[in-house]
């Protein structure tokens, strides 16, 4: 495409936007220019990647199987592609995302370092206005919103920030250029997911590494290791009937399905499952083992104490060990973790856990950290303290819909949404994984490309029906954010203060915002909703005499 085409391109009314471009925007914007619609990507960041593109901190790397967590579209890429290790690093992925832009000529159609601050709809023209931090403004009919679920960082209200004189990184906001922590001491807050796969890594650098641990996490190791040439190839033979398999189980991530209650089986049985799922190195592995897991107290207890009992044999002092120990929630309801020698780690000399229930943080100090037991001083101060999960990328745009009802004011008692697809009185505003959708209780990739291929054959039955709007039922909506709700009533996950329902965002409204009833179930539901002439939602057309996009 020329220089004059894309500003042609940008002038006119777009068919759609897209908002993002890590893997759900960019796998949105490759099927909408297929349809041979005239689309426009808007990144905040100076580059493609999103998640992978952000969080370049030290040990950063997926969860689940590289073969399983990437693009299964086109059977050439997946044929084509080398993963080197079996959960592959973060500029490893990035660069299997770039790829994957450069193989499908993405490229030309993304702004980048444009965050897009405002959308609104034209009740009339039926069209969306989006305008972005440099003022630019455009117009189209649909905007498919690919901003992420864990894209928006949290910071704590830590106060003194300012008199602290060294440097300050959160991990989902890693700087580009090296951070030497060689002889440093470095201060890390928070031991979810990021903190537990920096930590390790950190000590190997720094002279002095203090954890300030609030919550103590439920992790098993990775067992990473290289991939070789033959076991990639043997995947690769059969790969689509594996994408398919996983696409059927409840969260897609390439392990055995449970058969048995926890309750059911002898003791020797349960630890055998236990260990076998421990050896294994898979997310989630622990709590899979049985059916009952996430749904009865007994099951998760035995779950539970099994992973307390590794810690305590991994870890040397009994005092740490028992502060790493997690107690109070159960097992899986807080997002489990995969780790390289976290627990280990806590066995070298130079490396100190803090235990924040007993000595909360208080502030920042000129040279370190203060606790309501003193002060620690460090170099570097990491914040590994998650983000505003699900909704916050959403709520930071100011999106009006239909009446210009806000969705910040739509959603002020938590997120209301029908499929997770689109929200009543939004038409032809789509989210990708959005809220009250699988999405983070799932290997992503699947649920981002479940999502933008439901939103790409949506559009095209608009197009080719000559109808100009879609937008969810208030009846439809309602039934689903019960249906939601009901199901995770039904299982253990409310009893754990998680990020999966706000309760790491002061004020959040406490909604728990993940569909459990499983991806394969919910392909299903959403098949069904498209096969039977888009059930719950209202479609429509513009009157003859205005314009059609
Ligand atoms: P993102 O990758 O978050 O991309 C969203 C993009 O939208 C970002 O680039 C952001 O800058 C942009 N954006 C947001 N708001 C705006 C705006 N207003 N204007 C313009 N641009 C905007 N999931 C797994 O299934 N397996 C894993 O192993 C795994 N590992 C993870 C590791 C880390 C460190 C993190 C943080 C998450 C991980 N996840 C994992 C979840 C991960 O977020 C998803 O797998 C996936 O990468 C999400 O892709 P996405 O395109 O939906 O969102
Ligand atoms: P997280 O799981 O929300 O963990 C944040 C940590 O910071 C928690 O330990 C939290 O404690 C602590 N914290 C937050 N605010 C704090 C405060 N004010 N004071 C003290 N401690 C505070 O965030 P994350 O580790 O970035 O992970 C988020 C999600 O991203 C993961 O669950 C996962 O889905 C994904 N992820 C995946 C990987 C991977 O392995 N592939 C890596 C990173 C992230 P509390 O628990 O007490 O709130």
């Amino acid at each position: 495409m020329s220089d004059t085409d894309t500003d042609t391109e940008c002038s006119a009314v777009l068919d759609a936007v897209v908002v993002g471009a890590g893997f759900a925007g960019l796998y949105q914007l490759h099927r909408l220019d297929g349809l041979g619609l005239r689309v426009r990507v808007f990144e905040a960041g100076d580059d493609v990647g999103g998640t992978w593109y952000w969080n370049r901190y030290p040990g950063a790397r997926c969860d689940i199987e590289s073969m399983a967590y990437s693009y299964s579209f086109s059977p050439e890429l997946e044929q084509e592609w080398q993963w080197s290790e079996r959960y592959a690093t973060q500029p490893e992925l990035l660069s299997y995302i770039r790829h994957v832009v450069e193989r499908f000529d993405l490229r030309r159609h993304i702004t980048f370092g444009a965050a897009v601050t405002r959308a609104l709809y034209d009740r009339h023209t039926h069209t969306w206005t989006v305008t972005t931090d440099s003022g630019e403004e455009v117009t189209a009919r649909f905007v498919i919103m690919a901003t992420g679920c864990l894209s928006r960082v949290s910071t704590p209200d830590l106060p003194g920030r300012d008199r602290y004189r060294g440097p300050v990184h959160h991990t989902g906001r890693w700087p580009h250029e090296p951070v030497d922590l060689t002889g440093r001491r470095v201060a890390v807050i928070g031991t979810g997911s990021s903190g537990i796969q920096l930590i390790p890594l950190v000590a190997e650098q720094a002279a002095e590494v203090t954890v300030f641990q609030r919550t103590p996490t439920f992790s098993t190791p990775a067992r990473n290791r290289p991939l070789t040439r033959e076991e990639s190839d043997e995947r690769k033979v059969g790969y689509g009937e594996f994408r398919e398999w996983l696409r059927t189980t409840s969260v897609g991530i390439p392990r055995p399905l449970p058969v048995h209650s926890a309750l059911e089986v002898s003791a020797d049985e349960r630890e055998a499952a236990y260990r076998s799922a421990w050896d294994a190195g898979v997310l989630g592995g622990i709590q899979a083992s049985f059916t009952d897991t996430l749904t009865s107290r007994r099951a998760n207890d035995l779950a539970a104490e099994f992973v307390r009992s590794k810690i305590r044999q991994i870890v040397h002092d009994p005092q740490t060990a028992s502060v790493l120990c997690p107690t109070g929630f159960p097992l899986g309801t807080k997002r489990p973790c995969l780790d390289t020698d976290y627990y280990a780690t806590f066995n070298l000399p130079h490396v100190r856990l803090v235990d924040l229930r007993k000595t909360p943080l208080v502030s920042f100090t000129e040279r370190g950290v203060e606790t309501t037991e003193g002060e620690y001083e460090a170099d570097v101060v990491v914040l590994a303290t998650g983000f505003d999960a699900m909704t916050g990328a959403l709520r930071a745009i100011d999106v009006r819909g239909r009446d210009g009802v806000a969705l910040r004011d739509a959603w002020a008692a938590g997120p209301r949404t029908y499929l997770g697809l689109l929200t009543a009185g939004f038409p032809n505003l789509f989210t990708v994984t959005g809220p009250l959708s699988p999405s983070v209780l799932s290997n992503m990739l699947i649920s981002i490309e479940q999502h933008v291929e439901w939103i790409t054959d949506c559009i095209g039955h608009l197009r080719s029906h000559a109808l100009t709007e879609i937008d969810a039922t208030d009846e439809a909506q309602d039934d689903w954010v019960r249906h939601v709700a009901d199901l995770a009533a039904g299982t253990l996950y409310p009893e754990g203060a998680s990020w999966y329902q706000g309760a790491n965002i002061p004020g959040k409204p406490q909604v728990f915002m993940p569909y459990v009833g499983g991806i394969g179930a919910y392909r299903e539901v959403c098949a069904a909703v498209a096969d039977t002439g888009y059930r719950g939602f209202a479609l429509s057309r513009l009157p003859d005499e205005l314009p059609r996009t």
